[in-house]
């Protein structure tokens, strides 16, 4: 039986004057999500969208999927039936049946609407009629405060749907409704999840990673690659720029202070993000710092790094608690990632006490001695564009976004 998942959308960007947009891309991204599965077909509605699919099957991957895309609140896998009193009540007792054997719920609940006014049963006797089908067929009692099952049923015009219950899809907004952004992406627990909270709030991005060879080794950059994958499932990540580091690191320890090493290495991370960010028509910059976690985030020292960059830094995870971070991250499918013991290239030269409160004139004296624009180009030079495709989508996309790019290599899904 064909199958039909019901998708949701916060009631947020209804009101908005940019409503048609947001619902644009918002397709967009559904049909990306879905791409892949056969015979599966995006149709919008008033106030929401559906996917139609061939069967069960296509409908758990689906569902699935589209529990990643942000802008959905909550999807539901739906039978079709006509709109026909005795086909929604036949489709409705399956069903809840079905959930009776698997699940083993205690209660249920029937909720009924009809977007058809000419259906001749008002939405109240269609649920009384059905629970009571349900009660017969099943056993099931009736708990309309709360249901442990709930029976949804959907009248349209030619058509209804049958779901059990709502899956939580995340919220927020249409990847691309609020432009593109370069995300600092480490090895670490935070910006993995810095970037899947800015994707959230309608953020596209690409990511830059700072590879320092050969102190830092492949396992790290492999990590960061596997991170990125893991974001591109959320539609959260595009690309990952590899930005060789390890002369500029060189470079910063002969002329600075040792007690300033991590403010430096993030001051020339802010330079070459800005020069990437530009051919990659991003328009800010985010990294996963947060105030107060480590010795080096500081308020004076995220003034120092901020200072080197020409754009915007987002720092979502800036006032997170990093219990909050952790679980952010599990529920992503970062975390485990995240904590292989894999060295980042900020370990490198880094004295046991850095500095708690840098002052940009200091770290200015330091960058005074050495070519600071060289050493930029060098690393912009080294650049390498690895292409990330979400779960569905065909690899080697490269929709030509900008002339100047760093080379381009695909990666197999
Ligand atoms: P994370 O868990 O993201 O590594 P952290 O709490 O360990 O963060 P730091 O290591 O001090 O903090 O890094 C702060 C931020 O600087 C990171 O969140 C990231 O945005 C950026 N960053 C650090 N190292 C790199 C790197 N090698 N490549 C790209 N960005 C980096
Ligand atoms: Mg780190």
């Amino acid at each position: 039986m064909s199958r039909v998942i019901l998708c949701r959308f916060g009631e947020l960007f209804l009101k908005s004057g940019n409503r048609r947009r947001f619902e644009g891309v918002l397709h967009k991204n559904m049909r990306r999500a879905v791409a892949g599965i056969d015979g599966a077909r995006v149709e919008p509605v008033h106030g929401r969208v559906f996917v139609h699919v061939p069967d069960d099957a296509a409908a758990l991957e689906a569902a699935e999927r589209l529990q990643r895309v942000f802008g959905l609140v909550s999807v539901s896998i739906a039978a079709v039936t006509g709109a026909d009193l005795d086909q929604i009540t036949a489709a409705a007792v399956t069903l809840a049946d079905r959930e009776r054997q698997l699940c083993r719920p205690a209660s249920f609940k029937v909720e009924a609407r009809r977007t058809n006014k000419a259906f001749p049963h008002p939405s109240l006797d269609i649920a009384r009629h059905v629970g009571g089908r349900i009660i017969e067929a099943t056993g099931l009692a009736v708990d309309v405060h709360q249901p442990e099952l709930r029976v949804g049923i959907e009248v349209a015009t030619d058509r209804a749907f049958v779901y059990a219950g709502a899956r939580a899809a995340p919220g927020g907004l249409p990847v691309g409704v609020s432009g593109r952004a370069l995300l600092l992406l480490s090895g670490g627990i935070d910006s993995p999840v810095a970037g899947w909270l800015s994707a959230k709030r309608g953020l596209a991005l690409d990511a830059v990673y700072f590879h320092s060879p050969p102190y830092i080794g492949e396992k790290s950059r492999d990590k960061v690659m596997t991170l990125g994958h893991q974001l591109a499932r959320w539609q959260a990540l595009d690309s990952i720029t590899v930005v060789r580091f390890t002369e500029t690191q060189k470079r910063l320890r002969e002329v600075g202070p040792p007690e300033l090493a991590v403010v430096l290495y993030r001051r020339m991370m802010m330079r070459i993000a800005d020069v990437l960010a530009d051919t990659l028509h991003a328009d800010g910059l985010v990294t996963g710092e947060n105030l107060g976690q480590v010795a080096s985030q500081t308020i004076q020292n995220l003034t120092a790094i901020q200072a080197a960059a020409r754009r915007v830094v987002l720092r979502p995870l800036v006032t997170y608690d990093k219990v909050d971070t952790v679980n952010l991250a599990r529920r992503i499918g970062t975390y485990d990632t995240s904590v292989l013991p894999f060295d980042d290239c900020c370990s490198l030269f880094v004295p046991r006490h850095p500095a708690t409160a840098a002052r940009i004139q200091d770290a200015e004296r330091a960058e005074a001695r050495m070519d600071v624009a060289a050493d930029v180009a060098a690393a912009v030079a080294s650049a390498e564009r690895i292409m990330l495709t979400p779960a569905g989508e065909g690899s080697g996309q490269s929709e030509g976004r900008g002339a100047a790019r760093p080379a381009i290599v695909d990666l197999p899904p």
